[in-house]
């Protein structure tokens, strides 16, 4: 089984004015990760959405405006990407999607054995995702058109890091 993780596609990431707004750049790649979505479930493949979910005084936001705080609009996945019924909504407080969740347990329940990846910011959340997915031995690919980051410079150096260095498959 595949897996593809779409992560963070939230209206504070992906909307203009959020309030983590990743850019014109973010809104480009809806339909790429929706065409995506469509394939996946398609195919029988498992979609997995993986969405920030914070508190309202989460550490992170000594580092970051506050963003997604649950049960806000914020928070919610972008209306152009309607979470399907078999899709699978995993919350998240950190960087990775492995913190303090059940992504682990979901990718062995469903026997997955690739894991693909859209969404954003590639630098940031897209990024340490991947590492901790190869860390576990996931064969991994980025979709390049499929993620994207506030920082152009950062963005690039983040797919040659995760092919160089975790091994990713950038495609
Ligand atoms: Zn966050």
């Amino acid at each position: 089984m595949k897996a593809l993780l779409v992560i963070d596609m939230l209206n504070d990431f992906v909307e203009k004015g959020g309030a983590l707004d990743c850019g014109d750049r973010a809104r480009e790649i809806v339909p790429f990760v929706h065409r995506k979505i469509e394939e996946y479930r398609r195919e029988k493949q498992l979609v997995v959405f993986v969405c920030d979910s914070h508190r309202p005084d989460d550490p992170e936001f000594q580092l970051f405006p506050r963003h997604s705080i649950k049960g806000t609009e914020g928070a919610r996945i972008i209306a152009a990407l309607p979470i399907g019924q078999k899709d699978i909504s995993i919350e998240k407080t950190r960087y990775s999607a492995f913190t303090n969740t059940g992504l682990e347990k979901t990718l062995r329940k469903h026997r997955v054995d690739q894991v693909h990846i859209v969404g954003v910011c590639t630098s940031i959340c897209v990024m340490d995702t991947v590492g901790d997915l190869r860390d576990r031995d996931y064969p991994v690919i980025v979709y390049q058109d499929g993620v994207a980051d506030f920082d152009p410079e950062a963005h690039r150096f983040s797919l040659r890091r995760m092919e160089k260095i975790y091994g990713a498959k950038i495609v």
